[in-house]
């Protein structure tokens, strides 16, 4: 079934400058700019911040996490370019809305979270929805989600000291996976791709501020699991 924009007529304005917006930051892909067009993001965030869904900045969700600014997310699908038959994974589910853009693109989306609410809030929406290909887990990201590997896509909403190396092992031949790295107040985003059996790293984004990745090949969470 084709998942359900339900369209309410307060935000349609607000959703095209939001898309002008993304456009002028580089965004030319017109199968990108109509994913945000067709995922009403207002759904996806707490009803108190449903009047700033269209700005292009992060909103708050709850807990001390974020969903992240769309230009930055219409980036990482420009950059990761899912295909109809790839794989993906994605750590930090946060809101789905990201979830949601993915699982369009893609023929399977599997999202990991840390923070049950957030999963537990994000498949409601998602069901609600329509949406039939995506899997959610509560759990440490960081580690991937091995079960389902390998990946053609690994996106990462959360920033790494390093990068997984469990998350590498679960890219594919010709994988692509974003992922911020750096230190806790600033990282680069890097693009981490496998060809030809090697793995190349290239930063495409300096000076990103994103929250932290925690567990196991992340941050330090507070528990006994830390590298
Ligand atoms: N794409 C999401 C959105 O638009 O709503 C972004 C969510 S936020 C920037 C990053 C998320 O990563 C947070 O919800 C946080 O709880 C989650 N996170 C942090 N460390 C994690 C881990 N080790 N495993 C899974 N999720 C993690």
């Amino acid at each position: 079934m084709e998942p359900d924009a339900v369209e309410d007529y307060r935000f349609v304005g607000a959703r095209r400058r939001l898309i002008e917006t993304i456009r002028a930051q580089g965004i030319e892909d017109l199968e990108i700019l109509r994913l945000f067009d067709r995922v009403p993001r207002h759904l996806f965030v707490p009803e108190g911040v449903a009047h700033r869904a269209y700005e292009d900045s992060a909103v708050p969700i709850g807990f001390g996490q974020t969903a992240s600014q769309p230009s930055l997310q219409a980036y990482y699908l420009q950059l990761l370019a899912p295909g109809p038959d790839d794989r993906i994974l994605e750590i930090g589910t946060g809101s789905g809305y990201l979830t949601a853009l993915l699982a369009l693109l893609g023929d399977r989306v599997y999202s990991v979270e840390r923070i049950r609410e957030l999963s537990v809030r994000a498949r409601r929406v998602l069901d609600q929805m329509g949406y039939k290909n995506v899997a959610l887990m509560v759990g440490d990201g960081s580690i991937g989600w091995r079960r389902y590997a390998p990946f053609q896509v690994i996106t990462v909403a959360a920033a790494s000291p390093s990068i997984p190396t469990a998350l590498v092992d679960q890219l594919d031949e010709g994988g692509r996976m974003l992922i911020p790295v750096g230190r806790r107040e600033v990282q680069d985003l890097l693009l981490v791709r496998r060809i030809d059996g090697r793995i190349e790293e290239e930063s495409v984004r300096d000076g990103c501020t994103f929250v932290p990745l925690l567990g196991r090949y992340g941050w330090d969470d507070g528990t006994d699991s830390g590298p």
